[in-house]
């Protein structure tokens, strides 16, 4: 078997929004709890070794965020500067889905490919993706951006339920929140690291069953919910949920905004 450089793989978060629980779970009521504060943190994801440089997404764009008052707090081309990438460094870029905060800037990448699933790709520029009560998480031109990666040669579309990436590196297509949501994950040493992304936007999804309030699928999501438990319950097997604040202390620090997800430093916040 030929030998793989270890990957390191990096959580990097780009922007913080402050969001209420009945924001982010679907029928929240039905719990009977208070509301409470309970923020969206968002991230992209950096996997390398001597090899190969492959990000997961690649956050919102700046025009995403002034056409929806939201700010970047920190801008992804600095973030990857702080652990010695620049965009000219990236070969691939999994996109894990086409919502507008994990697909707003391919084109920073020119020397990369890039892969996404055929389902989520023919579902986003089919018939219904625009309509509006699904089409207002994506937007046109950057859609259109991932057709033109498409047409050029550059945009792989995976079709199988699970396919090696590279050597270490496998997509699992896991529907529910969209059509062909993408799960990453990354063998390193004797770890799993799972890159859930939009699969698990919080960890209290896992835990308390609960789906987030954006699906196209309602049963999907609860499926992925047991396929990420399943995972969860593996030894030496890593979830890091894809909108989740918690992620930046349950990981080494290492660089200000970036945390080392080979190196889990607490287990998740149990209370409920
Ligand atoms: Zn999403």
């Amino acid at each position: 078997m030929t030998q793989i450089a270890p990957y390191e793989v990096y959580a990097l978060q780009y922007a913080t929004r402050p969001t209420m629980a009945s924001d982010k779970f679907y029928r929240h009521e039905l719990y009977k709890e208070p509301d409470e504060r309970f923020d969206t943190a968002y991230y992209f994801w950096l996997i390398r070794n001597p090899d190969r440089t492959i990000m997961v997404d690649c956050g919102y764009s700046a025009k995403a965020a002034a056409s929806r008052s939201r700010e970047i707090e920190t801008d992804p081309v600095e973030l990857m500067a702080r652990l010695g990438v620049t965009p000219d460094d990236v070969d691939h870029v999994v996109l894990s889905h086409m919502h507008f905060d994990h697909i707003g800037n391919v084109g920073l990448f020119p020397n990369a490919t890039f892969s996404m699933a055929r389902a989520e790709y023919e579902f986003w520029t089919g018939p219904y993706g625009d309509r509006t009560c699904i089409g207002w998480a994506v937007r046109p031109d950057e859609v259109q951006a991932v057709v033109e990666l498409e047409q050029t040669g550059r945009l792989d579309l995976v079709d199988s339920t699970t396919t090696e990436l590279f050597p270490g590196i496998s997509l699992t297509v896991v529907p529910g929140h969209t059509p062909g949501q993408i799960v990453t994950h990354v063998t390193t040493g004797n770890q799993e690291i799972i890159l859930a992304s939009d699969a698990l936007h919080f960890y209290e999804e896992m835990r308390l069953d609960r789906p987030f309030q954006i699906f196209l699928d309602l049963v999907a999501m609860y499926e992925s919910f047991d396929f990420l438990r399943e995972l969860d319950a593996r030894p030496s097997t890593t979830i890091v949920a894809g909108h989740d604040p918690e992620v930046m202390s349950m990981f080494a620090h290492a660089a200000e905004g970036c945390v080392d997800l080979t190196r889990q430093v607490r287990a998740q916040t149990e209370e409920q």
